[in-house]
């Protein structure tokens, strides 16, 4: 049986409750450290874990700071945004310069010749970078936090650390492969195979849309090794250099986006690599990439906040000195609603990624839900803004920066951060799939008591032992559940008039609570298949996650920058209450929704009934397949791969 066959069953198929499995395989199940998200989606609000915010020490701050600075001016000087935006491409000597100044290690550790940033340093590095041009944010994360660094650092031998990291961080780009023309979010059907040979593997097959594939130099491989004698296989992650013979890159990719970024098709044809380059053990893979994820997520947030405060600048810029109707644009209530939530979710999404950084900074939290949380929440937010700006700055909104600039004006790149911030939703876990996978971790305290009463294949007596153990959890945590701080008039009076909104948080981590009670109770084993209500739960959850953060940032910077204390509490403040106002609409809908409806209607769309409603339209799609074969051996197209070196 080949390692896919493993995977895909003797059909190719691979089943739904095959897919779940080699999810739930890959994902962390001990909690090891303190978590604030899980406590949250409990019921308990524990605000004594992120209050009063964590932040960086002096050395880490003095070495952080100095880093931004030198980025800036580089940036700054060394880079015209519009150059990028124009030939799509990241000019050679962009990459080179900031190779120079260190940004492709600023997460290595110093030993192994990077900066040793800390993740609130890297964050804001990133975010920097990305409001000049998002690609080049892509280029750098994609690098540091999925490419060859952080799974190294994580869980590399120091051989391979030495090996390694001082190349990455010297400026060698790298890059990580996992998806593949039938992989997507569900990497139970992965193709690509690493085959044992002597003290090598084999690896054959074809990697999509690969950032920086084009231009690496080092890259992750995740491949299926066959099971064997003494060999349980299964997925393993590789480190493969990248001008490894039998590697070639078939195609650079273009997107609606990202227009900058060096995305390839990589296919591998018999490429020879050492067991050395093996990134743990053999089937551990995918724990390794969701692992490395677990703070690597916290680049999106970042470029999402840096996307965010930008349009909030040129919103601003705009709308007071656009006159229409006697009046600044802005000042029409229309518009200034609009401002009023891009500086409101600015601040809050800045709240977010800085606490969930500098937690993880800490290193004495768990903080795989925050960051989870905030890359979901970011990218759709920050989505919004961005929509909100397009139309606030009207036609000129959906002007590129070059027409505008061409005929006389500021080109300001509106319709371009759109663009770029849409791929946000979709990759380092799809919105949906972080819906499931936090949903995941929400109910866990439910289905680690009432497994089998659950699991529609247990036998009877399992069920009846998991009743039994389950009715004892729930009858000490229902109570716990109805009543708390949040309903005496006077908690967390220490936040002054933010103080209501942590007391609505508080009252409503245990409503959350209460409502996926309901949910397991309502359907059980079926409640997975609710992925609308189970999203509503962590979106709720979510918002909840950012308005502690705003509330105890506010805090933070009164007691920092007292100066600043009226400003803060301005912005908490209409940040919390578009919150809970978005929190409360998600409650209303977990019962009142048209979900059933919506359910037949897809079916019924699916099944091809209503095919009458696309008459009078053509198809302007090109022809081919939906989804391209991933063809195996050697390739006969041009090798596109280049190094920037
Ligand atoms: C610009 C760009 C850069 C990328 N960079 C990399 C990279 O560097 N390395 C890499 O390995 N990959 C990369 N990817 C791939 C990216 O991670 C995938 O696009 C992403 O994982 C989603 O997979 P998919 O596109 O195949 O969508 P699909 O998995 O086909 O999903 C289609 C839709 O169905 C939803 N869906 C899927 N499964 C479920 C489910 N069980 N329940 C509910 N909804 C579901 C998805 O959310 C999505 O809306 C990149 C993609 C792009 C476009």
């Amino acid at each position: 049986m080949t390692a896919t066959d493993q995977h895909a069953g003797s059909t190719g198929q691979v089943t739904e409750e095959r897919a779940r499995q080699v999810a739930e395989e890959a994902r962390q199940t001990t909690w090891d450290q303190p978590s604030f998200g899980k406590e949250l989606f409990l019921g308990r609000f524990r605000l004594d874990l992120i209050h009063p915010h964590p932040r960086p020490d002096d050395e880490a701050r003095e070495r952080g700071e100095k880093f931004l600075a030198e980025l800036e001016q580089f940036c700054r000087e060394q880079i015209d945004p519009m150059v990028i935006e124009r030939d799509a491409l990241i000019p050679d000597d962009v990459v080179r310069g900031l190779a120079g100044i260190g940004a492709f290690g600023m997460k290595i550790d110093r030993e192994y010749g990077g900066l040793g940033l800390t993740q609130r340093y890297y964050n804001q590095a990133l975010m920097l970078v990305g409001s000049v041009n998002a690609s080049l944010g892509a280029l750098l994360s994609a690098h540091q936090s999925i490419g060859v660094p952080q799974p190294l650092k994580m869980f590399g031998t120091e051989a391979q650390k030495k090996e390694f990291l001082p190349r990455c961080a010297r400026g060698e780009v790298s890059a990580f492969l996992l998806t593949e023309p039938d992989v997507g979010s569900d990497p139970a059907r992965l193709h690509c195979t690493a085959t044992p040979d002597g003290d090598d593997y084999v690896l054959e097959g074809t990697k999509l849309w690969t950032t920086n594939g084009v231009i690496a130099d080092l890259l992750v491989v995740m491949a299926a090794v066959p099971p064997g004698e003494g060999r349980r296989g299964g997925i393993t992650a590789f480190v493969v250099e990248g001008n490894s013979p039998g590697i070639t890159v078939e195609n650079r990719n273009a997107f609606m986006g990202l227009r900058g970024i060096e995305n390839g098709v990589t296919r591998l044809h018999q490429v020879r690599v050492p067991a050395a380059n093996r990134i743990g053990k053999e089937g551990q893979g995918l724990k390794i990439a969701l692992s490395t994820l677990n703070t690597g997520r916290l680049s999106l947030p970042a470029i999402c906040a840096g996307a965010a405060k930008w349009c909030v600048q040129a919103a601003r810029e705009w709308a007071a000195e656009r006159v229409q109707w006697g009046k600044p644009v802005g000042e029409h209530e229309a518009v200034s609603g609009k401002i009023a939530f891009m500086a409101a979710t600015a601040y809050g999404l800045e709240a977010v990624l800085d606490l969930s950084s500098d937690l993880a900074d800490a290193g004495s939290h768990d903080i795989r839900i925050e960051a989870a949380l905030a890359k979901l929440y970011a990218s759709e937010l920050a989505w919004t803004v961005a929509d909100e700006l397009v139309q606030v700055r009207g036609g000129r909104g959906y002007e590129t920066a070059a027409s505008l600039a061409a005929r006389g004006e500021r080109g300001v790149p509106a319709e371009q951060v759109l663009r770029d911030l849409r791929i946000n939703r979709i990759f380092e876990g799809s919105t949906e799939i972080m819906h499931l996978m936090i949903a995941r971790e929400a109910v866990d305290a439910h289905l680690s008591v009432a497994g089998d009463i659950i699991d529609p294949k247990a036998e009877l007596k399992a069920k009846a032992r998991a009743g039994a153990k389950a009715g004892g959890f729930y009858a000490k945590w229902l109570p716990t559940l109805v009543a708390g701080r949040g309903q005496l008039p006077k908690g967390y009076s220490e936040f002054g008039p933010l103080a209501r909104h942590l007391r609505f948080v508080e009252r409503s981590a245990r409503r959350l609570a209460r409502q996926t009670f309901y949910g397991m109770a309502r359907w059980q084993g079926g409640m997975e298949q609710h992925q609308r209500y189970l999203a509503r739960l962590v979106d709720i959850g979510a918002e909840l996650y950012a308005i502690s953060a705003a509330c105890v940032r506010a805090q933070m910077i009164r007691e920092d920058q007292p100066e600043r204390a009226d400003d803060v509490q301005q912005l908490a403040n209409a940040f919390c209450e578009q919150a809970r106002l978005r929190a409360e609409a998600l409650f209303d809908r977990l019962w009142e929704n048209s979900d059933d409806v919506d359910r037949e209607v897809a079916l019924a769309v699916l099944a091809g009934k209503h095919t009458w409603l696309e008459e009078g339209v053509l198809d302007p799609s090109l022809p081919g397949p939906t989804i391209s074969a991933a063809p195996t051996g050697a390739s006969t197209k041009e090798n596109l791969h280049r190094t920037t070196r």
